[in-house]
């Protein structure tokens, strides 16, 4: 079992530190065995830091921010180190060496790299984040902020349940045909396909779809992960994204 993941399209990118999480590799035992980086859903603490310094070690960043996720659309610039994990669901960066993590187990990572204006971006999309358009918020963060064009960004959208996987509740469907036309195309019968609206919602403000990666695996069915609707409690993995100096 591959212990990191890599997107191609970051791959090559010497100014770009990336990797996604597996379950392999760490110290929790079960159920969180055994990368978990999650300090929220029960596992000891401690092993939690040791597979974070074993994520960090992997990547080649000391410093990896990780976030206090609330399923909202706050964005966060991250400029230094935050003393406490910002309190959100998508960060922003120009700052080498300080890399922006998404934690995840059937939601949506995305993450983004603007090589013009030598800009990052992380964002957390479940059902909610994405009915938010979190996807589009961030791209428009890392606009106003660092100039990025959308058509520059290359986007990487890491492993999660795909929509043959994800049934959906009523709510979750009546909340869902409140959005755009171009969204509900990821909304069939009693199913959504979170990883198809989030690159819907890219393409529509401008990000091209042969700059959008998407890891064609399912967390659901794919063992590698952990995934909350297979198991829960369960741990949590994490999709990384750096500029490098
Ligand atoms: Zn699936």
């Amino acid at each position: 079992m591959a212990v990191m993941l890599r997107f191609d399209c970051f791959r090559n990118l010497p100014s770009v530190a990336s990797l996604v999480t597996t379950r392999g590799g760490g110290v929790s035992l079960a159920p969180y065995e055994s990368l978990d980086a999650a300090l929220h859903v029960g596992d000891d603490p401690r092993s939690v830091e040791i597979n974070r310094a074993i994520i960090a070690r992997e990547l080649g960043v000391d410093c990896v921010v990780y976030m206090n996720q609330i399923h909202g659309d706050r964005i966060v610039l991250i400029d230094k180190p935050p003393p406490t994990p910002p309190e959100c669901d998508a960060m922003i960066s120009n700052q080498p060496n300080i890399a922006l993590a998404v934690l995840s187990a059937d939601c949506v990572p995305l993450l983004f790299f603007d090589p013009v204006n030598r800009a990052i971006g992380a964002a957390h999309a479940g059902w909610r984040g994405s009915a938010a358009l979190i996807a589009v918020k961030t791209i428009e963060a890392m606009r106003d902020r660092f100039g990025s064009k959308p058509s520059d960004i290359i986007a990487g959208i890491a492993p999660a349940i795909c929509g043959k996987c994800y049934e959906v509740k009523d709510a979750v469907k009546n909340e869902w045909r409140k959005l755009p036309d171009y969204l509900r195309i990821a909304l069939k019968d009693n199913r959504l396909d979170l990883p198809l609206a989030n690159r819907l919602q890219l393409n529509a403000i401008g990000v091209l779809d042969r700059n959008i990666e998407t890891m064609p695996l399912c967390t659901y069915e794919n063992d590698d992960f952990f995934s909350y609707r297979r198991a829960n409690p369960t741990g949590r993995f994490a999709s990384i994204i750096a500029l490098r100096s």
